[in-house]
């Protein structure tokens, strides 16, 4: 198999979004912006393949960015989401699958009380506003390179050292928005400590990917998430775990099922809306009781808990038994072997590097710049002319990886001998295509 690299209908579509949509998109990363060429636009999702406007099919890498544990168009999803409807599609007032939903994802994980959302950014926006008004102090950190939606106060940059205040990493968000926040480097205890030490009663809470996917995966080491229970116990801060991404994708109880650090708050979106929109963000009951109705910290949503996105999670969470979880890692581990093989086949530096069944590749220009990617500033040093090289020969014969060498590669159940067989097919030729760059 081998597309042309030109995709008529894609591209008219494209020209037709841009006209009336920034950029042509509603997300940036789908733009194509850092491997170039037409971004796909796709009709139909079945198991493990997606078919775009111009009938090409593709296996998916990408899973909708992880909530798709179980394919596209998993029958029990499509049947739940379709009773649902018949159903009607809002009410605004209580239904039962919130109820189910929430006592499913208490019943996966440490937490009491779980309030539903409808994206990942009103999730962690949230937790954010109750961490400060439970513990009534401003301060929140984050670490560069951890994403948590596009939250204001949380798209800031670091400033130049620990004590000074973060400066807004985008246009449009103030010096106010970003001043209460600080921005320090993931996997590094020394500033954790050394901030604490300066500011912790200043402190409302920690803000941390359980195991960050957003700069390419860079897991926790040397127990860091450890360090930060430690660090917040001890000053009075909240310690917020954002499970967006990691959240009943890694383990049926999400990174917490894998290393079971006790934060205050978790945040989850993704696998819970098994691709409807769905998030959450839940924690201790004491912390819980202060937002409305019943505490004084407000906090809403007209299509929270909607009866569709909840029927959807639902059933996404009830197929995600631990026989799938245990073959999502087989395959993920398998995927990895096959892609380190054929790269290092073609004497492409680089370096995989996972979390649970996530994973991704870091491309590196020289074979002296291949590192341990253990934070952002690491992240940076790898090789966008690499990755796009590979990214364009994968998608040429019909695999469609995340189309950023700083995002995460997502498996699902439904990748069948046959679409191993196309990944491995396409693998030597992405190598070559890697090592010409
Ligand atoms: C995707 C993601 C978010 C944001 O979720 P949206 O639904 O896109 O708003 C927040 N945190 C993490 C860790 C994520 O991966």
């Amino acid at each position: 198999m081998n597309y042309p690299s030109e995709a008529p209908e894609s591209a008219r579509l494209f020209e037709r979004a841009g006209v009336v949509t920034p950029g042509g998109v509603n997300s940036p990363v789908r733009a194509f912006g850092a491997v170039g060429g037409t971004p796909r636009f796709m009709v139909s999702g079945k198991g493990a393949y997606l078919t775009d406007a111009d009938g090409r099919e593709y296996v998916d890498l990408v899973s909708s960015w992880g909530p798709l544990l179980h394919g596209h168009a998993h029958p029990a999803v499509i049947d739940a989401v379709t009773k649902a409807a018949a159903h009607g599609t809002s009410f605004g007032a209580p239904t039962v699958n919130e109820v189910a939903l929430a006592e499913e994802i208490v019943a996966r994980t440490a937490i009491d009380q779980v309030r539903l959302v409808s994206s990942g950014t009103e999730a962690t926006m949230s937790a954010i506003r109750l961490a400060r008004g439970y513990t009534g102090r401003s301060t929140v950190v984050k670490f560069a390179g951890c994403y948590h939606g596009h939250v204001d106060a949380l798209l800031a940059a670091a400033g130049s050292g620990v004590a000074t205040f973060a400066t807004p990493e985008t246009e449009g968000v103030t010096g106010a928005q970003t001043h209460d926040t600080v921005v320090i480097d993931y996997n590094d205890a020394e500033a954790v400590w050394e901030l604490f030490e300066q500011r912790g009663d200043e402190i409302a809470c920690v803000i941390t990917e359980a195991s960050p996917g957003n700069m390419g995966v860079v897991p926790p080491r040397d127990s860091f998430n450890q360090v930060l229970r430690e660090a917040t116990l001890k000053s009075g801060a909240l310690l917020i775990s954002d499970e967006v991404m990691t959240g009943f994708r890694v383990s049926r109880s999400g990174w917490w099922g894998l290393e079971a650090v006790d934060a205050d708050l978790f945040t989850f979106g993704k696998v819970m809306g098994g691709g409807l929109p769905a998030a959450a963000f839940g924690g201790r009951a004491d912390i819980m009781a202060k937002l409305s109705p019943g505490g004084p910290v407000y906090q809403a949503g007209t299509l929270s808990g909607n009866p569709i996105a909840t029927a959807a999670g639902l059933a996404n969470l009830q197929l995600a038994t631990d026989e799938v979880y245990s073959r999502l890692d087989a395959v993920s581990t398998e995927l990895q072997g096959m892609v380190s093989a054929a790269l290092f086949g073609a004497g492409v530096p680089h370096r995989v590097q996972y979390a649970g069944n996530m994973f991704s590749v870091f491309f590196f220009d020289r074979e002296d710049d291949v590192r341990e990617v253990r934070n952002y500033d690491d992240s940076r040093t790898q090789s966008a002319s690499k990755f796009a090289a590979f990214f364009q020969e994968m998608l040429a014969r019909g695999v469609y990886l995340p189309p950023s060498g700083y995002e995460t590669w997502f498996v699902s159940g439904a990748l069948d001998d046959g679409a191993m067989s196309r990944i491995s097919d396409a693998l030597p030729y992405a190598a070559q295509a890697a090592a010409a760059a």
